[in-house]
């Protein structure tokens, strides 16, 4: 989302909505005129990106972080799970959007992931038996994805599905919720995409025009 503070345009500022994990993961895969930037490139990014959002403590990124700077294998498979996990809620988000419902296929991988981030919880006690503490068991990793799908699943589930946007603008595809009292929010931010998109159909009737 690109923002553009001087443009004055007489339109409503849209109200501050809450954002959801699912989309804010999306995002992190953002287009400018139709370029793609990655704000989670390489695994240090991705667990910093996790830990800011409290999907993992401070002690799991580090753990997780060093782990995968010595297997390079094992970080393309994890780096190729999220990306994938983004893919397809991106997918997901642009189906809605369209008045479509997910596909089987999408069901059936989004529940994959919720399920393979099962965990459970241990209590065990110090060797000499003096303190206790309670292990979150199982894969870290895969608890984090399967957060950023439950997101999205109780969203469709509970929240306002009919309200899910991927912004019109073809060279931005921000994902977003429009909460405005109307849904009629086409664009991620009318001050910026909006604009552009107005500029970018008057520039096309002003070519058509003969000897424009
Ligand atoms: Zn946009």
């Amino acid at each position: 989302m690109v923002t553009n503070m001087n443009a004055q345009l007489d339109v409503p500022a849209e109200p501050d909505a809450p954002v959801e994990l699912f989309m804010e993961f999306a995002n992190t895969l953002e287009y400018t005129r139709g370029e793609p930037e990655d704000s989670i490139p390489t695994p240090d990014e991705l667990l910093a990106w996790l830990r800011r959002h409290e999907l993992i403590s401070e002690r799991a990124r580090a753990a997780e972080a060093s782990r995968l700077r010595r297997d390079a294998i094992e970080t393309e498979t994890r780096m190729s799970h999220f990306r994938h996990l983004r893919t397809m809620v991106h997918d997901i988000a642009r189906r809605v959007s369209a008045a479509q419902t997910p596909t089987q296929d999408q069901l059936r991988e989004l529940n994959t992931i919720l399920r393979t981030g099962l965990h459970y919880h241990q209590l065990r006690l110090d060797d000499d038996g003096t303190r206790y503490t309670v292990a979150q068991v199982g894969d870290r990793l895969d608890q984090a994805a399967a957060a950023i799908a439950s997101s999205l699943a109780h969203f469709l589930a509970d929240d306002a599905p009919d309200r899910l946007r991927v912004c019109a603008n073809q060279g931005c595809r921000y994902v977003f919720v429009d909460r405005s009292p109307t849904g009629r929010r086409r664009w991620c931010d009318m001050r910026t995409c909006g604009n552009q998109a107005k500029v970018a159909r008057h520039r096309a009737r002003a070519k058509a025009k003969p000897g424009g």
